[in-house]
């Protein structure tokens, strides 16, 4: 008897689970349980974090679309969202100082890779570091590293470093994502060092100071409106200055960022009869990037692109 009854009973128990699937447990969350929750407080880590992890992450780019880094503070849901996670990256540097001020606490149950922390110590030689305290005057660190395609390499390394931590049973995939995507990033960095050798000049105007690490790579003469933060404004000498240092070395172009006002590059622009265009600091991709399938490499070729046509290369 109990044997007969047995039989149906767990039938029942196996289609009421499935039942309780198909309801509660649609797909992204079912498959969700199974992957890893990164968090990264902007655009360029939770894209490397992507590509790094693959199928076997979930990254939240903390920040959302169409925001700029330095002016961002996360709201009650973004923390709740950090602190689910098994691995918050973040800049560091001045940056994301919101994260800077979570990661004491975060780290007793999420892992938290601060990737300045780790940069200083292994990447930045002697010379790179004392050129950016000079460009930055008292601030400690240039927090735009992503910007020169070799130092990305390097972070897309420690990110990869930090997946291999925290799923080792997964260390073949991370290895080998990271070395794809690593592969793209250095064609990027070979097309930058081709298109960017020859030029009439090598002085660029720029909106803020996010190009430093960039133009120690590829030798180039920044000058910035404002300094390291967008929202900063510039004193109305340094305006004259800039206009004068475009009349002397011929300077028609000024920079632009999509996240930023463009008023003070256009005011440029008109006292010496230039022009303006795009070079985006990539902190973050607007809604229309993301629809049109815009990523770090993408935006970095248009950057370069612009780049060539406002130094005059060939
Ligand atoms: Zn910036």
């Amino acid at each position: 008897m109990s044997v007969k009854f047995a039989i149906p009973f767990s039938k029942t128990i196996t289609a009421g689970f499935i039942l309780f699937l198909l309801i509660f447990c649609i797909p992204y969350i079912c498959i969700a349980s199974s992957k890893i929750k990164i968090t990264a407080s902007f655009y360029p880590l939770a894209h490397f974090a992507e590509q790094v992890g693959g199928e076997n992450v979930i990254v939240t780019n903390i920040m959302p679309p169409g925001s700029e880094p330095h002016e961002f503070e996360p709201t009650p849901g973004d923390l709740r969202k950090i602190y689910n996670s098994g691995l918050f990256i973040f800049n560091g540097a001045g940056i994301d100082p919101w994260a800077e001020r979570l990661e004491a606490d975060l780290k007793k149950d999420t892992v938290v890779i601060n990737i300045i922390k780790l940069f200083s110590s292994i990447t930045l030689s002697e010379r790179e570091k004392n050129k950016h305290l000079n460009d930055m005057g008292n601030r400690s660190f240039d927090p735009h590293i992503w910007l020169d395609p070799l130092l990305a390499v390097k972070e897309v390394e420690i990110i990869r470093d930090a997946l291999i931590k925290v799923d080792p049973g997964n260390e073949k995939t991370y290895r080998q994502n990271s070395s794809d995507y690593i592969m793209s990033i250095n064609k990027l960095n070979k097309k930058y060092t081709a298109g960017l050798k020859t030029c009439r000049t090598r002085d660029i105007i720029v909106s803020h100071g996010a190009f430093g690490y960039m133009s120690s790579r590829y030798d180039l003469q920044t000058n910035s409106i404002t300094g390291l933060s967008p929202e900063e404004e510039p004193s109305a000498r340094k305006m004259v200055e800039l206009a004068k240092l475009a009349l002397r070395k011929n300077i028609k172009h000024f920079f632009y960022e999509q996240l930023a006002s463009p008023k003070l590059a256009e005011t440029l622009a008109r006292e010496v009869s230039g022009e303006t265009l795009v070079l985006d600091p990539l902190g973050g991709l607007t809604e229309k990037d993301i629809n049109k399938g815009r990523t770090y490499i993408s935006v970095m070729e248009d950057n370069l692109h612009n780049l060539r046509t406002a130094m005059d290369c060939n």
